[in-house]
């Protein structure tokens, strides 16, 4: 049978199992860390605006309640079910421990077309399948935090954040429910764009080892190389966004409707722009339109950065990828099979449970900021700009120099929330990155088992330290 008939689930546990083989825990522990904890299913009824009945179905899996809360996005996609749900609340749990949030992983999702429904609509399915999680004890800052992912975003999170406030009058500590709500209503500056920046981080750190980019016949750097995405939602969008800041070329970008190609590079943001005034992006100017939009995925570059959902880069068509490095910023992006099709032809991939875990990790600190009800740097930031005034300032006695007051006021900035964010996100991408190529080096694996080994000893280590299977 081919391996790519196995389920999603099937997939991470086959990771799982490769990874384990190189940890020395004992079979009943590496049992209890590879199952899932809890799932539940749910379905309940929608009053749609034309006034008929329609059932909704929702899951919401908790892989791992080794520590509290677990943590994972909820999705709106026709692809969700039990499986797909248990599988991505697993590789949460595996993230979390790899970038060292101390959170267990989860993940819910509703079986909806979000397009087919209105506004509305789309806020009472979120208040109520919000409701049916509290109902269960399944959301909450302590029990399990939600943030946004596949077709989800800061809206439906301030839907969630507002049902459950409601539900849990006077918990001073409600607003933590959930993460990757709006600024105004608890987010925190820097939650947006995160994912797609931890991705452009993570891509950076590969690109920047020098033995890692012979054997691939690349230049050390992100500068000049040409790149690929495939789905320009929040993920997709910033990733390509702030690979073209460094100075990648993004020669291709794909869509549902379609993909576009241009060798000569796209503009990001112009493309963007295109496609919220055209509804699509194809016939963008100077861009030729490919006949698939899957087609993208073979197209010349150096990096290909599957941003949609699971399962495109298949035993069919990993053979005719010619990227030399694959990011995965969606979650589970390369089949099993694919992934050692693409391991035999010396492709360097960046696992998803590394790649997009800037998402975890600023929705960490998000919840950080919830539970201690102030904002990064708001009591710091003016008295580290006036130490840093009085350092420039002595230097200026010392040296006889004087500064203009432009270079002053630059020089003796202190950092907000934003910077912190980013500056706590890049940190953790950096120091990742580090543990994995050690391991990948000690272990003599590819990347994703490393990163399996990782997160399998970090979290036997937390089940160790309780004194449960010491
Ligand atoms: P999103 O809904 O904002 O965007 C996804 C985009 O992909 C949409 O524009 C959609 O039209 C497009 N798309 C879907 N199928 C496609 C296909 N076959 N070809 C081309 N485009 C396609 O979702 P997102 O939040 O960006 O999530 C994308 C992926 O990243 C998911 O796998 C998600 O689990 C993962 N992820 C998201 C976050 C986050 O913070 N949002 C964090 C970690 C991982």
């Amino acid at each position: 049978m081919s391996v790519e008939r196995i389920s999603f689930c099937a997939q991470v546990n086959g990771n799982f199992d490769k990874a384990a083989r190189h940890t020395r825990h004992e079979p009943g522990l590496l049992k209890q860390i590879r199952s899932c904890n809890v799932v539940v299913q749910v379905s309940f009824p929608l009053r749609r605006d034309d006034g008929t009945v329609e059932v909704i179905e929702g899951w919401r899996a908790q892989h791992s309640t080794h520590r509290s809360p677990t943590k994972g996005g909820i999705r709106y996609s026709l692809m969700v079910s039990e499986d797909e749900v248990m599988a991505l609340a697993a590789l949460m749990t595996y993230k979390c421990a790899l970038v060292d949030v101390p959170f267990g992983g989860a993940k819910g999702g509703l079986r909806i077309d979000r397009s087919r429904y209105s506004d509305a609509e789309l806020e009472r399915i979120t208040r109520r399948f919000t409701f049916e999680l509290f109902a269960r004890n399944l959301i909450g800052p302590a029990v399990d935090v939600p943030a946004p992912d596949y077709g989800t975003g800061p809206r439906e999170m301030s839907w969630i954040m507002d049902t459950y406030a409601t539900l849990a009058p006077g918990q001073v500590d409600a607003i933590g429910c959930v993460t990757g709500k709006p600024v105004s209503e608890g987010g925190v500056r820097g939650r947006a764009e995160a994912t797609g920046l931890g991705v452009y981080f993570a891509i950076r750190e590969a690109c920047a080892v020098a033995e890692d980019m012979r054997p691939l016949g690349l230049s050390t750097g992100v500068d000049g190389k040409s790149a690929v995405v495939q789905g320009l939602g929040n993920v997709g969008s910033y990733t390509a966004k702030f690979l073209q800041e460094a100075g990648a070329r993004i020669v291709g970008l794909a869509e549902l409707e379609g993909a576009i190609h241009d060798p000569r590079g796209l503009d990001v943001d112009a493309v963007m722009t295109h496609r919220r005034e055209t509804g699509s992006i194809l016939d963008f100017p100077g861009a030729a339109n490919l006949r698939r939009s899957a087609d993208a995925l073979e197209l010349e570059c150096d990096i290909l950065v599957p941003a949609a959902l699971e399962t495109q880069i298949t035993a069919e068509n990993a053979k005719n990828i010619k990227a030399k490095i694959i990011a995965e910023a969606a979650n589970g992006p390369t089949t099993a099979e694919a992934s050692d099709i693409l391991l035999q032809r010396g492709v360097l991939q960046i696992p998803d449970m590394y790649a997009n875990a800037g998402g975890v990790v600023v929705s960490y600190f998000e919840w950080v900021k919830n539970l201690s009800h102030v904002r990064f740097g708001r009591m710091a930031r003016r008295f580290e700009q006036a130490s840093n005034l009085k350092i420039l300032h002595a230097v200026e006695e010392l040296t006889g120099r004087q500064l203009d007051d432009a270079t002053l006021t630059a020089a003796a900035i202190a950092a907000g929330e934003q910077d912190l964010v980013r500056s706590g996100l890049e940190d953790t991408m950096v120091e990742a990155y580090v543990e994995l190529r050690e391991i990948r080096a000690r272990e003599k694996v590819d990347l994703r088992t490393a990163a399996y080994i990782d997160a399998i000893d970090k979290v036997a280590r937390t089940y160790s330290e309780r004194g449960i299977f010491p």
